[in-house]
């Protein structure tokens, strides 16, 4: 079985017969490759497409070359898989993903920054319509260029399951309520600075390439991002609450996915 993403028809899975034993397929199949696939369907019920000829366009090698790279390009096939609609069009989608594997291609000499993960992410929580509220602060409605005028550099405590914000402000006076409701709902509350919030809206509207070249945080404050825009996902995404994305561990990367309840028993 060989499973990818497609242009015309979002996420399909196929039966690739003797593609191991013959290497009828060449590197087509390979992770990360990019080809053209010819499919057949035995009829109009039948649940499994055949593949019965795939070429080569991009094989992507300078991916596999070095492991960092390796790992980022396993973990944003692992999101694709997740958000994109089975046998449904899905050409933005498939746009990030192609750019953001040749963006990882060019990352020659160095690991590709957090920042980079970031936006991807973004992306995908903007694609799946789950764009967090993320203007402005819960509490007193300011909205972050006006909080950043008024006070400089500042934190922002993430609410995550209002997928919204509240500033400092806010968060030391009137809104105590919101923070032991938080505490006590088991409501988790990420701080993150207000530089990679920024880096995060920035992210929406800029090529997955250009990405890190246009980002001001720090990798440390992204490292926090990367904290909210999961635990977004996890709470947000259907899909995500179920099973913890593998390839974090290779990334160094935490994730805020536990176990579900009922999973437990
Ligand atoms: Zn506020």
């Amino acid at each position: 079985m060989v499973t990818a993403i497609t242009e015309s028809h979002g996420r399909i899975s196929a039966l690739a017969r003797n593609c191991v034993q013959s290497r009828r397929f060449g590197g087509a199949l390979d992770l990360f490759t990019a080809s053209e696939w010819q499919l057949a369907q035995r009829s109009e019920a039948a649940e499994l497409f055949q593949l019965q000829e795939a070429r080569t366009l991009k094989s992507h090698e300078g991916i596999r070359s070095d492991f960092f790279r390796m790992a980022m390009a396993s973990l944003l096939s692992e999101l694709m898989l997740r958000v994109a609609p089975e046998r449904e069009s899905c050409v933005d989608l498939f746009k990030l993903h192609a750019n953001a594997l040749s963006a990882l291609e060019e990352f020659s000499e160095q690991a590709p920054p957090i920042s980079f993960l970031n936006g991807y992410l973004a992306k995908l929580l903007q694609w799946s319509g789950n764009q967090p509220r993320l203007q402005q602060c819960l509490g007193c409605s300011r909205t972050l260029p006006s909080l950043w005028q008024e006070e400089g550099t500042f934190r922002l405590a993430v609410i995550v399951q209002e997928a919204g914000w509240i500033c400092e402000s806010c968060r030391r006076s009137s809104v105590l309520h919101v923070r032991h409701r938080s505490e006590s709902q088991g409501i988790e509350m990420l701080e993150v600075g207000a530089d990679a919030m920024a880096d995060f809206f920035m992210s929406l509207v800029t090529p997955i390439r250009q990405v890190p070249a246009t980002a001001h945080a720090s990798d440390a404050s992204h490292r926090e991002l990367f904290r909210v825009l999961d635990a977004l996902m996890i709470y947000h995404v259907p899909g995500f609450d179920r099973l913890p994305l593998n390839s974090l561990k290779f990334l160094g990367l935490e994730s805020s996915w536990r176990p579900p309840q009922d999973s437990l028993r």
